[in-house]
């Protein structure tokens, strides 16, 4: 039996150990899946929402069990982990209400009567990252399991407890056995089994571009659905016209959250150009002001990064980084990490000499962000989509028009006014371009989790 060992990113000490499954195991939790689907999709839909009311209810009644473990098990801060737990239960809730919405429609045709189904697709495989174990599996099963599939979710290897923990109060609140299984292991082995096996008809994957691409080749192969959620490099678009004071005091949570292991980080910021030194001057103190330490602490504003290997990364692009031009990376300034063990990391301002520079470029994940001067809106748009990403981005601005041009001129799927929030569980959620294909939450997550079945009867 293969073990991995669950490290606390704040100190480094293991947490314990959890199996890592082979391709065999899989195999036969897939099979179990399988047969496990007819009763699941024969549950009638009241009784269907009442079991998903009800696990949403257990969920809220383990939120601080949960939010512990993940404060534990990934260095998630106590006040974000909380969130995450809760929105577990949220998005439960909501689609708690979809078994007895699933609605299809009756179209006039000649000779009978044309209705449509929306058919569940049978095993679900999801696979999920590490930088929000809870949120991101909830935006799977919920959805998945409301529309009548039975679910096999991989978690990241270094974060499995929540979504084990997960899976042990669905099973307390009632959901029938191996309708929502949990599979532990590395990402070559369970992901990829996942990913090739003919009776798991979808597969919803959260995580870097590079898996993400091979993923949607393999999965030609059946032609088996996919979901993508995959990296960003969003951009935070700082007009002179804007309540600078608020957009700076905003801009680090817009980026730092989660040590900026976010997909959504608004890890690049324009500034018009007469506003761009004063941004900077009120950006410093709220950098510099950010409390970064153990996770656990309730007034703590950033944890640590998952691992020494991310931090290693994240380093890369500045300590040992270069710009294009090969000359060292200039930080404008930097907030503060403790020393010792654990795997921090500061966050970190700098001031890019090209567009071509890698921090500028890449998905850095980690609390680094880049800040660069625009001239007007064109060259604020035209830079914001200058990336192979689009997953989502801010506007700061009093124009009401100029608000409305730039967000529908912006290539990416999730955009925000006078505001860097970009998820709620009702709303649609996910990336253009090169950040993913198709949408979790709110009405469309459902479309993603069914089949539409035409049926035709004669009236003869
Ligand atoms: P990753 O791609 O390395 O791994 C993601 C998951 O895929 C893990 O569970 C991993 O074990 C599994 N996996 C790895 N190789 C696999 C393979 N060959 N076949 C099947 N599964 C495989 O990503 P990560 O480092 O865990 O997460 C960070 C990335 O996730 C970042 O790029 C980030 O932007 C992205 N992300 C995107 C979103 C979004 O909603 N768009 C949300 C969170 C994270």
């Amino acid at each position: 039996m293969m073990l991995h060992t669950v490290v606390d990113p704040a100190t480094e000490e293991a947490v314990t150990k959890v199996e890592s499954l082979d391709a065999a195991q899989v195999d036969a939790a897939v099979a179990r899946a399988v047969a496990a689907g007819p009763a699941w999709r024969a549950v009638a839909p009241a009784d269907r929402a009442r079991l998903l009311r009800r696990f949403a209810a257990v969920v809220d009644a383990h939120v601080d069990e949960l939010a512990d473990l993940e404060v534990r098990g990934s260095g998630h801060t106590i006040g974000n982990a909380r969130w995450e737990a809760g929105n577990v239960r949220d998005v439960l809730d909501y689609y708690a209400a979809a078994p007895e919405r699933l609605f299809g429609r009756q179209i006039p045709v000649a000779g009978g009567l044309d209705v449509t189904f929306r058919e569940p697709l049978g095993v679900v495989g999801i696979i999920v990252p590490w930088n929000f174990p809870m949120p991101i599996a909830g935006w799977g099963f919920a959805p998945a399991l409301a529309a009548g599939n039975t679910v096999v979710l991989k978690p990241a290897e270094l974060t499995p407890l929540t979504a084990l923990g997960l899976a042990e109060l669905g099973l307390e609140a009632g959901l029938p056995p191996d309708v929502f299984t949990v599979l532990p292991g590395k990402g070559s082995v369970v992901g990829e089994r996942l990913v090739t096996h003919e009776r798991v008809r979808k597969i919803v994957f959260t995580g870097s571009t590079a898996v993400g691409t091979e993923i949607l080749r393999r999965a030609a192969d059946q032609v088996k659905r996919v979901t993508l959620e995959l990296g960003g490099k969003s951009a935070n678009i700082v007009f002179a016209d804007a309540d600078v004071e608020r957009a700076a005091a905003d801009a680090p949570s817009g980026v730092f959250d989660n040590a900026g292991q976010d997909c959504c980080a608004r890890s690049r910021i324009l500034v018009q150009r007469p506003v761009y030194e004063r941004f900077l001057e009120l950006l410093e103190p709220a950098v510099t002001g950010l409390r970064v330490g153990s996770p656990a602490k309730p007034d703590t504003g950033m944890g640590p990064l998952i691992s020494a290997e991310q931090r290693q990364r994240v380093s890369g692009f500045v300590e040992s980084g270069a710009d294009a031009a090969g000359r060292p990376v200039d930080v404008a300034f930097r907030g503060h990490a403790p020393d010792g063990a654990g795997f921090w990391y500061p966050p970190t301002v700098v001031l890019p000499r090209s567009t071509a520079d890698p921090v500028w470029r890449e998905e850095v994940f980690g609390p680094v962000v880049a800040v660069l001067p625009f001239d007007d809106e064109a060259d604020a748009i035209a830079l914001a989509n200058d990336t192979e990403y689009g997953l989502s981005g801010s506007i700061w601005t009093r124009d009401v028009g100029r608000a409305l041009r730039v967000a529908r001129a912006v290539e990416s799927g999730n955009l925000s006014v006078n505001s860097n929030s970009s998820v709620r569980y009702s709303t649609p959620f996910g990336g253009f371009k090169r950040s993913g294909l198709g949408r979790e939450l709110g009405p469309d997550a459902l479309e993603a989790f069914t089949e539409v079945k035409n049926v035709f009867i004669s009236d003869e």
